[in-house]
């Protein structure tokens, strides 16, 4: 039916800015990229350079194999990101502000 396509279609196109970036991202990967070694720490969780969010990084990378103990004892750990301006910086994941597009919280894993 041509009415359930294009509502499926539109489903997609509303998700497409944060899927494409799941593509791209090699967030998973569990060796560190190398492009994450020039990373700079950034504070309020955007790109120190050009003040741009996470959405509109070329790339991710999420530290998960390295979390770090809080007092409270829950974790956290590094998300490095590439810019779109070229800029590489990395900020603590519970500094991420809340967001309708934010992964799955990976706490709940069992690792
Ligand atoms: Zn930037």
């Amino acid at each position: 039916m041509s009415c359930q396509k294009s509502n499926r279609q539109r489903c997609i196109e509303s998700s497409a800015p944060f899927l494409a970036l799941i593509n791209r991202m090699d967030a998973f990967d569990p060796i560190a990229p190398a492009w994450t070694e020039t990373a700079i720490h950034a504070q309020g969780f955007c790109c120190p350079t050009c003040r741009s969010s996470p959405m509109a990084a070329q790339r991710a990378w999420i530290n998960r194999r390295s979390p770090v103990f809080m007092e409270d004892y829950r974790r956290k750990w590094q998300e490095f990101y590439q810019c779109e301006c070229g800029c590489v910086w990395w900020a603590w994941s519970d500094e991420r502000p809340p967001s309708p597009l934010s992964p799955p919280e990976p706490q709940e894993e069992h690792w």
